[in-house]
């Protein structure tokens, strides 16, 4: 990705924000800027071995990509709307079964 992007990491120090990395020009297009970000971020997590922050929707009918930063590790979903949809979809199989 770093080198599909382009990207020429570079320390720069600006305004209030101490030494950092910039790995891309602001002047380049707006999907190789995140895709560059996007990258460079993987690299801090997999370095902090943090990799199990990461893992597939809990919801059936979605493969979105969970990025759980809580402290309980609790996130399950990648989305709101995804753990309602679950919630209703769990709430509903309850009533069907105390209807049963
Ligand atoms: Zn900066
Ligand atoms: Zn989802």
């Amino acid at each position: 990705m770093l080198a599909e992007g382009g990207a020429v990491p570079q320390l720069v120090r600006h305004g209030d924000i101490d030494w950092h990395i910039h790995a891309v020009s602001p002047d380049a297009p707006l999907d190789t800027r995140i895709l560059v970000e996007t990258a460079m971020a993987m690299i801090d997590v997999i370095r902090a071995d943090e990799m199990s922050r990461f893992s597939v929707c809990a919801d059936a009918d979605c493969d979105g990509v969970v990025l759980d930063l809580s402290r309980n590790r609790s996130r399950k979903f990648c989305s709101t709307a995804c753990g309602n949809r679950s919630a209703v979809a769990a709430y509903r199989s309850r009533q069907r079964e105390s209807v049963n």
